[in-house]
Formats: structure tokens, C-alpha cells, sequence
């Protein structure tokens, strides 16, 4: 079954690429939230975070934070948000892990055009939920 990201992971469709090493390469998004949003693609497949094993999560996390300084270093960002979405309930529509750098840009809407609805739910049993939860 052929993967988009995979493809582009590994260099066989262009991309436009702002980091690249053995095991990962760093896009710019083709449909930008932000001005500088990027992603962080391992090279190797696995469908989201929820399923990648220990040394990809640590490698991707390690560019992920070199990467989400440089870009706020380099665009004059006034913060950055990082997140990788799991399954289609969450938002992910493409089933390859990726994380996503969306600098962010305060009072600039023609540079960022992303935002969290918070619509809260009504506060559910916390003391139940933390004794179910709970683990070492
Ligand atoms: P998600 O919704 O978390 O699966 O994110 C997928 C992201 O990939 C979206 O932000 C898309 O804009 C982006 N995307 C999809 N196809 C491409 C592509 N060919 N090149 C760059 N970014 C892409
Ligand atoms: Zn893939």
C-alpha cells in the first residue's frame, strides 16, 4: 500500500525540505496553518505516535525541538505549537507519524491562522478517572 509521507520521507516525490538525516526529514506543510509550519516525517513507517517504537519517538522528538527553535528563531515567532495527531477522531488525515511545528504569531492573523476551540465539557469525576488512570 504506498504512503504519501513515505514517499516523501524518502525522497522519491519533492518536498520542500528544511532538514534532513538518516532518519527523518523536516517539510514546510503544503497548507499552511502558520507561516513556517512544518513536519517532522520519520523515514521509516509506522501510522501514528501511538504506534512508533522508543528510538524513532526520541529521534524525531530530539529534531523536533531543534527545529521548532530554529523556527522561531529564524521567522521572529512569538511561540510555536508542537503536536502529532492520532487517528482520524484527533485530526489525522494522513496515517503516517508526523509532528507538526506551527509557529505561532501574536495578533498576526495574515501570518497565523491557527487556534484551539475550547469548548469545555462539564468537569467529569477527577478523583474516578485519576484512580483509573493512574499507573507507575
Ligand atoms: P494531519 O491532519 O495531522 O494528518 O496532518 C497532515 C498534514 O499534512 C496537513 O497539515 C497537510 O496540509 C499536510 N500535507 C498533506 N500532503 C502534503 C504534501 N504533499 N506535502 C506537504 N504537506 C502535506
Ligand atoms: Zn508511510
Amino acid at each position: 500500500m504506498s504512503c504519501i509521507f513515505c514517499e516523501i520521507a524518502n525522497g522519491n516525490i519533492p518536498s520542500n525540505t528544511i532538514y534532513e538525516d538518516d532518519l527523518v526529514r523536516v517539510i514546510l506543510d503544503i497548507n499552511p496553518l502558520s507561516c513556517g509550519h512544518a513536519l517532522v516525517l520519520p523515514k521509516e513507517h509506522s501510522k501514528s505516535f501511538l504506534e512508533t517504537d522508543e528510538a524513532m519517538r526520541n529521534h524525531v522528538f530530539e529534531v523536533a525541538q531543534k527545529m521548532a527553535n530554529r523556527l522561531v528563531d529564524v521567522l521572529n515567532a512569538d511561540g510555536i505549537n508542537i503536536l502529532a495527531n492520532c487517528n482520524e477522531a484527533a485530526g489525522q488525515t494522513v496515517d503516517h507519524f508526523h509532528v507538526h511545528l506551527i509557529p505561532r504569531y501574536k495578533d498576526n492573523p495574515e501570518k497565523d491562522g491557527f487556534s484551539f476551540v475550547e469548548n469545555h465539557i462539564e468537569k467529569p469525576d477527577l478523583d474516578a478517572l485519576c484512580a483509573a488512570l493512574k499507573t507507575e
